[in-house]
């Protein structure tokens, strides 16, 4: 499957991860938004939240609780953003579902 992200989880195409479990890798994003930006991702290939189902319930959980608790060891308690890009319209580039651990720096909203 031609999926980047897939490519990363099998780990033929390098990335800096962060962290990894059976079910979950982290890594940096390649193009930072953020001072730090990082991405979780099911290791499951997901198209986007909008092809989850109630079986992703424990997954979509775990997603979360890790981005939540990366963003502590990263030492992020003034605050962050977590963004889930989804479909053309919600800006997805990679169709792979995947969280974006924002901090570092005061984030500003309407996001563009
Ligand atoms: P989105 O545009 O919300 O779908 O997010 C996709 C993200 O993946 C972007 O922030 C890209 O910078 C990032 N990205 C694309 N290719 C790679 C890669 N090989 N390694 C790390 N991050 C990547
Ligand atoms: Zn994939």
């Amino acid at each position: 499957m031609d999926c980047i992200f897939c490519k990363i989880v099998a780990g033929t195409i390098p990335a800096k991860k962060v962290r990894e479990d059976e079910l979950i890798l982290a890594f940096h994003d390649i193009e930072p938004k953020a001072p730090k930006h990082i991405l979780v991702i099911p290791k499951k290939h997901l198209v986007s939240l909008a092809d989850a189902t109630a079986a992703d319930e424990a997954l979509l959980g775990r997603l979360l609780l890790t981005a939540g608790e990366i963003a502590r060891e990263e030492g992020l308690g003034k605050g962050y953003r977590i963004v889930i890009s989804t479909g053309p319209e919600g800006g997805q580039t990679v169709d792979h579902l995947h969280v974006h651990l924002l901090g570092g720096r005061q984030m500003h909203w309407p996001p563009g």
